[in-house]
């Protein structure tokens, strides 16, 4: 029996962690700061894993990573936090050094996996998980595969157009859902709104965040309310896109926006439910928040590893 280890790569810090076979429990942890504006960051990736390596054979390790990447090549191609790492091939780097197969994966599509494997999607074959924060994430389950796509590159569900002549998106294109419903899209869309002098709670605080403004929409504030009715809205249009595109039993909802609850859903489901192309799509469907919260990119770079190493 042989041990899987899981490293997740986030903005600010990567974790490691060990696994028995079978079990979703670590049994070694390690956390660093991935520091990647400093030089090194594989060496204190390699470090960290070392710290975490057991007596017994690992059959694989398994990565979540911010893209672009290749999952089918392993590559970062880049990552914006990480500017050492352009065209890295990271999954053959970790061979090299450990001699066990490495995979590698988007963390959108990881947090996919994960919740479909030990989370909100177990028991369905055809899964959207999309996560809501600083930007959209999404990934796809279809027919019970993983969707990467031929080049790995499938389910940028954040990047579906909705309006090309919409607010900028962080990747610089125009109009993605991400820049509608976003927590950034959305405190962009009331400061905007301040700024043409309409009244609110909001008016002089600073760094306004999806936080406020929900409390704000909370207490009453009706330009707060409406920056959710907002993006709900554009929310439904993307999610009604979807649907017709995986037609899946469930859609799993990760990420910090999300737990605003109905200030967000209410709207969203009104859209969704005006924007499907037939209601039968929504028969069923089950509407639900993700399960596993910071713990989804590492655990589904562990089913990654166990699912390639069968
Ligand atoms: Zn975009």
């Amino acid at each position: 029996m042989s041990h899987t280890i899981a490293v997740d790569i986030g903005g600010t810090h990567i974790r490691v962690a060990l696994f028995e076979p079978d079990s979703v429990t670590p049994i070694a942890h390690q956390r660093t700061r991935s520091l990647g504006n400093e030089p090194g960051v594989y060496d204190r990736l390699e470090r960290a894993i070392e710290s975490v390596w057991p007596q017994d054979r690992v059959r694989a390790i398994g990565i979540a990573s911010p893209g672009p990447l290749d999952p089918h090549t392993g590559t970062i191609l880049a990552t914006p936090n990480i500017p050492e790492w352009q065209n890295f091939p990271l999954t053959s780097r970790l061979f090299q050094h450990f001699n066990v197969p490495a995979y590698l994966d988007n963390d959108a599509n990881m947090a996919g996996l994960a919740e479909w494997q030990f989370g909100a999607g177990r028991g369905h074959e055809n899964i959207v998980y999309l996560t809501i924060s600083t930007g959209i994430g999404g990934g796809v389950i279809s027919q019970g595969c993983l969707l990467q796509g031929f080049r790995g590159m499938g389910a940028e569900l954040g990047h579906m157009i909705i309006d090309p002549n919409g607010p900028l998106c962080g990747c610089g294109h125009r109009g993605h859902i991400e820049s509608f419903s976003s927590g950034p899209s959305i405190a962009r869309y009331v400061t905007e709104q301040l700024n043409t002098g309409q009244r609110s709670s909001l008016q002089g605080q600073p760094n306004i965040g999806a936080v406020q403004i929900a409390d704000a929409a909370r207490a009453g504030d009706a330009l707060a309310i409406s920056a959710f009715e907002r993006a709900g809205y554009y929310l439904g249009i993307a999610v009604a896109n979807y649907l017709a595109i995986f037609d899946p039993s469930i859609l799993i909802f990760g990420g910090g926006v999300s737990q605003v609850g109905e200030l967000l859903f209410k709207p969203f489901e009104e859209s969704l439910r005006r924007h499907t192309f037939h209601p039968h799509y929504l028969d069923d469907l089950v509407i639900t928040k993700a399960a596993l919260g910071d713990d989804a990119g590492l655990l589904g770079a562990l089913a990654l590893a166990r699912m390639k190493t069968v």
